[in-house]
């Protein structure tokens, strides 16, 4: 069987690339007030969303806590709710967008069980389509994404706002 949930191999990359390894990619991004270079689609009182950058499939998201913290058991109620909230959000603006046929929702806590970023925890919000583990396969060393993330950023946050607007 083949392992489908592996976001964490290039979340790992993520890091590797990042030229100063001491500060937390995560807590990084929402400091900075540049939220299309940190491809961050909205920040909320407790926790903050973002698009992976080196994606499973197009629209790979993350939703993080703003408080560094490495466990599930350490967010509070209020937190955890935001979060899946979020997570909620982000189905809903990744169905309109890409019609996706299922959807990876998870945490993958600690090293041991792929965290690749493990000191900040972090939600992955990941669309599934039937065929994608074929269509998405590494071709010459090379992943192959079929939308550049900057178009994907400025689709979902268009969605994300008018959906928000949708709401009242
Ligand atoms: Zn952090």
């Amino acid at each position: 069987m083949e392992t489908l949930f592996a976001p964490w191999r290039l979340e790992y990359l993520t890091a590797a690339d990042s030229r100063d390894r001491s500060v937390c990619i995560f807590c990084r991004a929402h400091a900075s007030d540049d939220d299309r270079a940190t491809l961050t689609l909205w920040r909320r009182s407790r926790s903050f969303a973002l698009l992976n950058l080196y994606p499973y499939t197009t629209g790979h998201s993350m939703i993080a806590p703003v408080n560094h913290c490495s466990d599930l058991t350490e967010l509070d109620d209020e937190t955890t709710a935001e979060m899946m909230r979020g997570a909620r959000v982000l189905m809903e603006v990744l169905r309109e967008l890409y019609k996706p046929h299922g959807f990876n929702v998870g945490f993958n806590v600690g090293e041991a069980a792929g965290a690749g970023i493990e000191e900040h925890l972090h939600l992955h919000v990941v669309p599934r389509w039937r065929a994608d583990n074929n269509l998405m396969g590494v071709v010459g060393g090379t992943r192959v994404i079929p939308e550049n993330l900057e178009t994907t950023f400025d689709r979902m946050v268009e969605a994300i706002t008018r959906s928000e607007g949708g709401r009242g």
